[in-house]
């Protein structure tokens, strides 16, 4: 079973087509890219996976339910976790307290005790290091980390907090040549962890390097669906 299926989905701003009959399935260990210019759909995609959206028609099924996520909070509970091209940290903030931030009990609050604090910080260093990231200073504001990095530490967050699903909005897009390839290392490290993720660009060869299902979507329809080496001539 993949642990997202989307099946004809649709969507629609008013009567803006925003999508419309799109397929696509994400399966654990594999990495489904989807591909698009400007205007395609691919926020609008991410948003119905992430739960900011509800689709109009079609279905999504996770790990084969049926499901309508009313928010971003269900589709956590499903475990599909969602990094955004402008993460969502607090750039003064330090990396460890990036890497908890909306985790952490609600009860019992008050300040944060100095045990707990350094178990967070050996935590982050730890969850960092399994991903192959060796972050020394972890103390640092996360401000201060290059968008590569920063994108990095999202990935190794959802890693650590048990992701299922992990959906990358546009993850090098801002990013040099260089640094696209650490990023997609760390994508591809999170797929040998066995998640299952969807990465979305506007980049055919990140796409091409890293996928394993790829999905083109041009003003908001399927104009290509292929998985790694289906394409041969004499189809
Ligand atoms: P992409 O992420 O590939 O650039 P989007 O999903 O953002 O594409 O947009 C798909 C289409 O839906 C575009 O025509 C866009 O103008 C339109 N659209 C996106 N968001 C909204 C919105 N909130 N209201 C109306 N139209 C929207
Ligand atoms: P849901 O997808 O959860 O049913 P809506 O379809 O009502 O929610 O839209 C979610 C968001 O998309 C809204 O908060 C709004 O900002 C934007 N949106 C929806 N339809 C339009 C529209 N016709 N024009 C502009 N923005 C829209």
């Amino acid at each position: 079973t993949p642990l997202v299926e989307l099946t004809g989905v649709s969507k629609y701003y008013g009567n803006i087509r925003a999508l419309e009959g799109v397929s696509l399935e994400v399966r654990a260990g594999e990495i489904t890219c989807v591909l698009g210019d400007n205007g395609a759909g691919k926020s609008t995609l991410i948003k119905i996976v992430a739960g900011l959206h509800r689709h109009d028609a079609g279905t999504f099924r996770v790990e084969g339910e049926e499901v309508v996520l009313a928010n971003p909070r269900d589709a956590l509970d499903r475990g599909i976790a969602t990094v955004y091209q402008d993460l969502a940290v607090v750039p003064l903030m330090p990396v460890w307290r990036n890497f908890f931030l909306g985790s952490e009990p609600t009860k019992g609050r008050g300040p944060l005790r100095r045990l707990d604090a350094e178990r967070m910080r050996t935590t982050t260093r730890e969850a960092l290091l399994r991903m192959g990231i060796d972050l020394r200073d972890v103390d640092q504001p996360i401000g201060t980390l290059s968008g590569g990095e920063r994108q990095c530490v999202a990935i190794a967050r959802a890693v650590h907090f048990g992701a299922k699903v992990l959906v990358l909005d546009e993850p090098t897009a801002a990013l040099g040549v260089k640094q696209s390839g650490v990023v997609l290392k760390y994508v591809a490290a999170a797929r040998d962890q066995g998640l299952g993720v969807v990465l979305i660009t506007h980049n055919p060869h990140h796409a091409y390097l890293v996928g394993d299902r790829f999905v083109l979507l041009k003003r908001g329809t399927m104009a290509a669906s292929h998985t790694k080496g289906s394409v041969t001539l004499d189809e």
